[in-house]
């Protein structure tokens, strides 16, 4: 059976936390999509560690950890992140990467800086992993899949094709010196190294897996408003973090995943540019982002600080729909004690008239929030194990949300680590 662990806002909602929680009961944890442009924060009996590349299962014994062929495999990295947590004294992670996994390469990362200093004010705010780049690459059917390195000589051949158009970007729009063929092949070779020990058909592994009725685990990166068809397009992410393309990232039946837990914050963050409604500014803002997730809002990839906000009903009902939650895990409620009254945002004023539908990006920028205010427990909640004893207008707070998104809120998680998790 396959569980899927997914967001349900802008990302950042706490899924590493879950997954690493549910992984502890897991036999496979896979990652299958997106790449090294964003990143888990997990906090165990280890340490803190920020995940990119790695699936979360990396820190449970007897874990194996896949990385899917919808990854967008960047090599050295992964490599980084084993050595980051073997040297902090977690064990070797037992990893898999799938052969039809693609890899990004060094010309990719180039690539999506040099066109993010070229749109400069009208960028996409891209952490410059070169996603968007790979992506492109890989849907225009001129990337290289892992699969390739098995035939250095029809890759060579490859590349000296790729490097022409190539060449042409980068020395007619952006001005800058061409690409080398032997350069390219050397840091193929490279890969082909690294990735020897972990290379295999996932997906056959993976059917083996399911007729044994193993236990697995989807880890989804990001959340519904960055899935680049029902999110905030042009602001999303060059692949799909919902739940149902787990089966295509993952190569495993679409019917296999039977329980979606989409993960929304008892607030709302988000990083880089994009619509965010119920968003808020200045002194309020600043006290809730460093008050917010477990030292502050910011990302775990660039340390940039997040934009925060209150929570979003609209964009959360549609995250959680679009990702077909069969139950919610609603997370980082102790931050909100300090509140006297908190705003949720039910519906968007768009042109005088109020919906609570989420709608496409292009009416969602002329939409303005409508709040409901409810009122703060102003307490400190975490340590407290059992729902029955949050205070009675945190309760409150939860089962207003639940009954406004329609999907039943499972978990409550109210603190950082494993064990700081309220079971309904
Ligand atoms: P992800 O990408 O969805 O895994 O989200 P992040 O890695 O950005 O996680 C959000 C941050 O909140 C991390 O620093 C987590 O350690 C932290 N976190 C997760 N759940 C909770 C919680 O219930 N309370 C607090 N205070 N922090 C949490």
């Amino acid at each position: 059976m396959v569980t899927a662990v997914v967001g349900a806002n802008w990302g950042d909602e706490g899924k590493g936390k879950i997954t690493d929680m549910l992984a502890q009961q897991a036999d496979i944890v896979i990652r299958y999509q997106g790449g090294a442009n964003a990143g888990h924060t997990i906090k165990n009996e280890y340490g803190k560690f920020a995940l990119h590349t790695l699936p979360s299962g990396a820190f449970s014994k007897g874990v194996v950890n896949v990385i899917g062929n919808g990854v967008a495999l960047n090599v050295r990295q992964v490599l980084k992140e084993i050595r980051e947590i073997t040297e902090k004294g977690v064990p070797a992670p037992n990893l898999l990467i799938s052969d039809r996994a693609q890899i990004v390469m060094s010309y990719h990362v180039l690539f999506d800086s040099l066109e993010e200093a070229r749109l400069a004010g009208k960028s996409f705010g891209s952490t410059r992993s070169g996603i968007a780049p790979f992506f492109s690459d890989k849907f225009a059917k001129t990337g290289i899949q892992v699969s390739e390195l098995a035939d250095m000589d029809a890759l060579r051949e490859k590349v000296e094709g790729l490097l022409v158009q190539k060449n042409l970007l980068l020395t007619q729009l952006y001005h800058q010196p061409e690409l080398k063929t032997e350069d390219i092949m050397q840091e193929l070779a490279e890969y082909k190294e690294l990735l020897a020990p972990y290379v295999c058909d996932t997906s056959a592994y993976l059917w083996q897996a399911l007729k044994e009725g193993k236990n697995i685990l989807l880890e989804g990166q990001l959340g519904t408003m960055k899935d680049p068809d029902h999110g905030i397009y042009p602001m999303v992410t060059s692949s799909s973090p919902l739940a149902g393309y787990g089966a295509v990232g993952a190569g495993i039946p679409p019917y296999e995943i039977r329980r979606i837990i989409a993960v929304t914050k008892a607030y709302s963050s988000a990083v880089g540019a994009g619509e965010f409604v119920s968003e808020i500014f200045g002194a309020e803002a600043d006290e809730l982002r460093d008050r917010g997730g477990d030292g502050g809002e910011y990302g775990a990839t660039t340390g940039r600080p997040r934009r925060v906000g209150f929570y979003d009903v609209v964009a959360s009902r549609y995250g959680c729909r679009l990702q077909g939650a069969t139950e919610v895990a609603f997370t980082v409620l102790d931050v909100l004690g300090y509140l006297d009254e908190i705003p949720v945002c039910t519906g968007y004023e768009i042109d005088g008239k109020v919906t609570e539908e989420f709608p496409t990006t292009t009416l969602l920028k002329k939409a303005k929030p409508v709040w409901t205010v409810l009122p703060g427990w102003k307490c400190d909640i975490t340590g407290i194990r059992s729902y029955e004893e949050l205070p009675e207008n945190c309760r409150k707070y939860v089962e207003f949300i639940e009954e406004k998104l329609g999907f039943p809120i499972t978990m409550v998680s109210n603190g950082p680590g494993r064990e700081d998790i309220i079971y309904r």
